[in-house]
C-alpha cells in the first residue's frame, strides 16, 4: 500500500487497465479438453477428489485508440509471461463458480504445440495444492469448499545479464540454470528418445511462466 511507482511504472499499470481483453474458455473448448486431459493424471488427484474448479482465461492484448499497445498480455519485471495461476476467493465465488483461475497470453500460447501447452498447464497446476489439517483431515472454507494455497516454484532463476556475461558459469546465475539444466538433462535421459526429441522441438523464446 502507498508504495512509490515511477511515472513509467504507473503508465505501465495504466496501460494494463487499459488494454487487455479477457476471455473465459468454454468446457467444451478443444483447449479446455487438453486442460483436462492434464488435470487428471494421478499427479492432481487432490484436485479432482476435492472438485476444484478452475477456469482457463485467455488473455489478449487489445491496442488502444492511440495506437499505444503493449507487448504481452501478461509481464513480470519486463519479461513476458506465457500463463500465471490465482486463486479466487470467496467474494469473487459468489459471482462464478471457480476455486483458481489459469490465465495465459494467447499470442504466445497459441501457437504453442500441443506438448508445450499441457507442459505450461502441468506447470500451473503444480502451484495448486489442497490444505489437509494435521490429521489429515481437507481444510474447508466458508461456503464448504476445499481450502487451496499456492506453492511457489521449486527453483527460481533471476538475475543480471551483465553479472552472466562478466562471471559465466561462476555467477549465482548461471551455477543455478546449471543445476536444472543438469537434472533436466537427466530427466531427459531417462526418458526414450523419441519423447525426448518431442518435448524439445520448440524454441522457448525467453517466455516465462509464473
Ligand atoms: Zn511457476
Amino acid at each position: 500500500m502507498g508504495q512509490w511507482k515511477t511515472p513509467l511504472e504507473r503508465w505501465y499499470t495504466y496501460l494494463e487497465k487499459q488494454m487487455k481483453e479477457y476471455v473465459l474458455i468454454p468446457q467444451d473448448h478443444q483447449l479446455y479438453s487438453l486442460f483436462t486431459e492434464v488435470l487428471q493424471q494421478d499427479e492432481f488427484t487432490n484436485l479432482t477428489k476435492y472438485e476444484v474448479k478452475i477456469a482457463l482465461v485467455a488473455i489478449s492484448v487489445v491496442p488502444s485508440e492511440n495506437g499505444m499497445t503493449m507487448e504481452y498480455a501478461i509481464s513480470k519485471e519486463g519479461n513476458p509471461v506465457a500463463a500465471q495461476i490465482r486463486l479466487v476467493t470467496q467474494r469473487d465465488r459468489v459471482l462464478a463458480n471457480y476455486d483458481a483461475v489459469i490465465e495465459y497470453d494467447s499470442k504466445l500460447v497459441d501457437d504453442f504445440p500441443e506438448i508445450k501447452t499441457k507442459a505450461l498447464f502441468e506447470h500451473e497446476l503444480c502451484h495448486l495444492e489442497v490444505q489437509f489439517d494435521k490429521d489429515g483431515v481437507v481444510k474447508t472454507t466458508v461456503d464448504g469448499r476445499a481450502a487451496l494455497k499456492l506453492i511457489p516454484d521449486d527453483f527460481r532463476i533471476t538475475g543480471f545479464r551483465s553479472v552472466i556475461q562478466k562471471y559465466g558459469f561462476d555467477s549465482v546465475e548461471l551455477s543455478s540454470l546449471a543445476e536444472v539444466l543438469d537434472e533436466a538433462e537427466r530427466v531427459m535421459k531417462e526418458k526414450s528418445d523419441e519423447e525426448a526429441e518431442k518435448s524439445s522441438s520448440s524454441d522457448d523464446g525467453g517466455v516465462l511462466v509464473s
